[in-house]
């Protein structure tokens, strides 16, 4: 039987990534994931001839041009800029909050009148802060954009999204979201952005060119024999199951994916719509050949798939996606943590891993330089 220098236990882009290193350096790796196919969570499925984003919406950005390079020398990217709309209660606002935003809410024409608007409404939440920092999600959204705002495009779509009163979220989840005195809709502030053409099952495709791979393997289910036929392992699935859940279980948010073809060319006209009030049951609708196609050539599929997607609390089963950010899951990831440092064969990375959100740029910005630190 092979034995090669590491196994690496999933095939998302934090192990394909550090897997084409390895490779690349001459090591011999075997790549294994537990699902039915490889790519993690970028992995999209074609239906109607339109890449479908299977485990939610990818939408590469970074500013780091070394990554940008990196993933364009394996498949070039299209030039698709994310322009979120929010739907709320039939009122349609530009994304992220922005001048076009500003007009829709306010009537407001210039720059002066908005920021005036926004003084006049945070000075309520200003006068009761008197100079400290905001500790909550609501108190944070009301000093940056003031009260219309806050109501009408963050608090209902944030309580859906985490299930949780803005009061009782942690501030640091709106300061993500730009706000600019221009009329500009690009969602992010990056430089780079777009969509692999040919979609992301082709990169992942690349960088595992060459490369043994076993899928429907999970690693627990034969943890012993997996172990014995490499020197290391590259570990990035979820952190407490590889210590068996000892201390507890790491808490997520997922999302369930209401997945449907229709008999229409365009049905809204932009990949993402943010629904925004409390009596739509789902965060966002995701139709997804915007991401590959652009204008007229729209119309060249007569048909379209959307997604819906909804916010629920993980129960063991549920695919994990974003990390509960309280105190509780800090102290318990910090305890899973410190027992790491006593691997010597095993090393950790990637978002399930490390217990923390990150894009795809930084994750494979990560296993760049691990793969650099140990070859
Ligand atoms: P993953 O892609 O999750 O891969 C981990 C792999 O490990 C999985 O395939 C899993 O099956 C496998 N695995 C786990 N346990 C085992 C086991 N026991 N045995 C074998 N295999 C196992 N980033 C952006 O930059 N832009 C976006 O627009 C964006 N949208 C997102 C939307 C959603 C809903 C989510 C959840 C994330 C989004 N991200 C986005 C983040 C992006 O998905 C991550 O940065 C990236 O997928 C992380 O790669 P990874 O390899 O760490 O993890
Ligand atoms: N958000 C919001 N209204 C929107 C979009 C986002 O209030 O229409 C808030 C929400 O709290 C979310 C945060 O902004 O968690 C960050 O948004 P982003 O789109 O970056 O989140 P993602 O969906 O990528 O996690």
């Amino acid at each position: 039987m092979t034995h090669y220098d590491y196994l690496i236990v999933g095939s998302g882009l934090f192990g394909a990534t550090f897997a084409y290193k390895v490779h690349q350096a001459g090591k011999s790796c075997l790549v294994i994931d537990k699902r039915p196919q490889l790519g993690g969570n970028v992995y999209c499925e074609q239906t109607e001839g339109i890449n479908v984003h299977k485990y939610g919406a990818h939408i590469f950005h970074t500013s780091n041009k070394a990554v940008w390079d990196f993933v364009n020398a394996l498949v070039p990217f299209n030039r698709y800029t994310n322009y979120p709309v929010a739907n709320y209660h039939g009122e349609l606002y530009n994304l992220p909050f922005n001048m076009n935003t500003f007009y829709q809410m306010w009537g407001v024409h210039t720059p002066e009148e908005a920021q005036a608007k926004i003084a006049e409404q945070r000075a309520v939440v200003a006068a009761k802060l008197e100079g400290s920092e905001p500790c909550n999600l609501e108190e944070q959204a009301l000093l940056l954009v003031g009260r219309d705002i806050y109501e009408k495009l963050i608090k209902e779509y944030t309580e859906k999204q985490w299930g949780r009163p803005c009061t009782e979220l942690p501030a640091f989840i709106i300061r993500r979201l730009p706000l600019r005195f221009v009329f500009d809709n690009n969602y992010f502030n990056d430089p780079y952005q777009g969509i692999p053409i040919g979609g992301y099952n082709l990169l992942i495709e690349r960088l595992l060119e060459g490369i043994d791979t076993r899928i429907n393997s999970d690693f627990f289910a034969n943890r012993a024999e997996l172990t014995a036929l490499a020197d290391t392992i590259i570990y990035t699935g979820p952190i407490d199951q590889f210590y068996d859940y000892r201390f507890g279980k790491l808490q997520y948010r997922t999302v369930r994916f209401e997945t449907e073809t229709l008999n229409t060319p365009n049905y809204q006209g932009n990949a993402v719509v943010n629904y925004t009030s409390h009596d739509v049951p789902y965060t966002r609708v995701i139709e997804h050949k915007h991401f590959e196609s652009f204008g007229q050539s729209v119309y060249e599929n007569p048909r379209t798939v959307i997604s819906r997607e909804y916010s629920t609390e993980w129960q063991p089963g549920m695919e994990p996606y974003y990390p509960v950010n309280d105190d509780r899951n800090a102290a318990l990831y910090a305890k899973y943590k410190s027992l790491t440092d006593a691997e010597l064969h095993v090393l950790f990375g990637g978002r399930l891993a490390e217990y923390k959100y990150y894009d795809m740029a930084p994750i494979i910005e990560q296993a760049l330089s691990l793969a650099q630190r140990i070859l």
